[in-house]
């Protein structure tokens, strides 16, 4: 998912968070929602779709106020429905607060427990819904906003970066181990704003400027009198999801000083050092394997190409492909240049393979168009493990890693051949303290520990 959050008095903060969103809509396409604070009174509007079909101006109208909260929501707990769409508003003690939530808790069956206790009508079915009911039960039983929130952050656990909005001011947490992104911006000056946003494409777009992340552990407060820092966790240990760094997160937001672009750059040079291949054209399959195949090619000294072109403006649509369409797979988004293809031996570089269905089609894809050799390089280690921390991997069945050998991927593919990246290569390509990443699902080493009731929902 995707979350945004500003104070920002003197501006329109629902066009700032629209726009935020907008730039965070990679991160979620199933529905988008904003709440903003106007003194004690909230207006919200979320629906599903785009953050553009969702939004208008006329609707951005009719939510005034001091404070936006925003989120786009890509689903992992709870069904895909309009109930489900976020910020979550909730009535407390002390008012309404509004909560945008990206992470998964992995402690939500014990967690519904405890809230249904206390008589909370749980709405939707969403881990976010239940940590805004925490809050809220915590405040309800007496602490203010910043005690409440610590008291219900303690109760729950996997990952959650967070924006919450309240009349009083916006708070920005991460998880203990910060698995999700989360940043500061600075907007304006005299007096200067704060904005909150999953990553920093979501700074850009609104003009705001990096002023650093939300570390794990900590909760910032941003008010009228400016930015305070809480660190409402004693024992942070920084495990940033690596998946973030090699697919999910845009290309252009900041990680660790780089651009993710910069890195899975190098990620794309590393796998051409690894494993090298002769053929007459290197291309990545859009977006997510550019960067890597610009890479490989820089160190292959393989001409680098386009072989397929996205259709940039295909989202979700609710209208069913025709059977014929559905036979002719993946069409709709992607398309070969056959004059491009024709006769040549090709390199494709792709970020990651999950299940493999879509590499597979996309081979025969290329085939079709006339390839006469289709070699596949995937810029990170087979994905052998589900994701439980907000990153939908499916379940461990059907993980093509999981089950079967890199020469069986390959048989399978049909390509003429398959090379991952080691897991030596990706950590020296990510030059950081290697222990500061979440990369379970190349591993199986789980952060935050796992349930067995909820290891058994997706693991073999
Ligand atoms: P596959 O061949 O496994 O069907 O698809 C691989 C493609 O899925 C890659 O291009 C990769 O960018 C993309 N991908 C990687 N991780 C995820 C994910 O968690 N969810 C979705 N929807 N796509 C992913
Ligand atoms: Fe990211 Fe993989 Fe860890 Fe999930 S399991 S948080 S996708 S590294
Ligand atoms: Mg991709």
């Amino acid at each position: 998912c995707g979350v945004f959050g500003i104070y920002a008095p003197e501006q329109d903060v629902a066009k700032l968070t629209y726009f935020g969103l907008y730039a965070l809509q990679h991160r979620g396409q199933e529905s988008a929602g904003i709440a903003t604070f106007e003194g004690e009174q909230v207006h919200q509007h979320k629906d599903m779709g785009l953050v553009s079909q969702v939004f208008n101006e006329a609707i951005l109208e009719k939510l005034p106020g001091h404070i936006g909260v925003g989120h786009t929501r890509y689903s992992t707990t709870g069904s895909s429905r309009k109930v489900n769409a976020q910020p979550a508003v909730v009535d407390t003690r002390l008012g309404k607060l509004a909560l945008a939530h990206n992470g998964n808790l992995v402690n939500t069956i014990q967690l519904r427990e405890e809230l249904l206790k206390s008589n909370f009508n749980l709405v939707t079915t969403t881990d976010s819904e239940m940590i805004a009911y925490a809050i809220a039960e915590e405040v309800n039983a007496g602490a203010d906003w910043l005690e409440g929130s610590i008291r219900a952050f303690h109760r729950c656990q996997g990952a959650f970066s967070l924006v919450i909005g309240t009349a009083n001011g916006v708070m920005g947490v991460r998880d203990p181990n910060g698995i999700r992104p989360l940043v500061i911006g600075t907007l304006g000056e005299n007096p200067v704003r704060y904005v909150l946003a999953s990553e920093t494409c979501g700074l850009d777009i609104i003009g705001a400027e990096y002023l650093r992340d939300v570390e794990p552990g900590e909760l910032v407060w941003i008010t009228d009198a400016g930015l305070s820092s809480y660190r409402w966790n004693q024992q942070p240990q920084r495990k940033l999801c690596i998946f973030e760094m090699i697919y999910f997160a845009r290309p252009d937001s900041i990680m660790h000083n780089e651009t993710l672009y910069s890195y899975r750059m190098r990620l794309g040079r590393r796998i051409a050092q690894e494993s090298p291949v002769d053929a007459d054209i290197v291309f990545g399959v859009p977006d997510s394997g550019i960067p890597a195949a610009i890479g490989f090619s820089q160190v292959s000294g393989i001409a680098y190409g386009e072989g397929l072109i996205k259709n940039r403006y295909v989202g979700r649509t609710f209208i069913q492909p025709t059977q014929s369409m559905r036979e002719s797979g993946l069409r709709m988004k992607l398309n070969p240049l056959k004059d491009v293809l024709a006769g040549k031996r090709v390199i494709i570089v792709d970020d990651s393979i999950v299940r493999g269905t879509t590499s597979r089609k996309l081979v025969k894809t290329l085939r079709e168009a006339g390839a006469i050799e289709v070699h596949m390089r995937i810029s990170s280690p087979p994905v052998t493990h589900p994701c439980f921390y907000g990153i939908d991997t499916d379940t461990q069945d059907q993980l093509i890693a999981a089950t079967k050998s890199v020469e069986e991927i390959s048989k399978q593919l049909e390509v003429d051949s398959l090379a991952y990246l080691s897991w030596e290569g990706m950590l020296e390509a990510t030059r950081e303290d290697t222990n500061s990443f979440c990369s379970a699902c190349f591993t199986g080493d789980y952060p935050v520990a796992i349930p067995e009731q909820v290891k058994r929902s997706k693991l073999m």
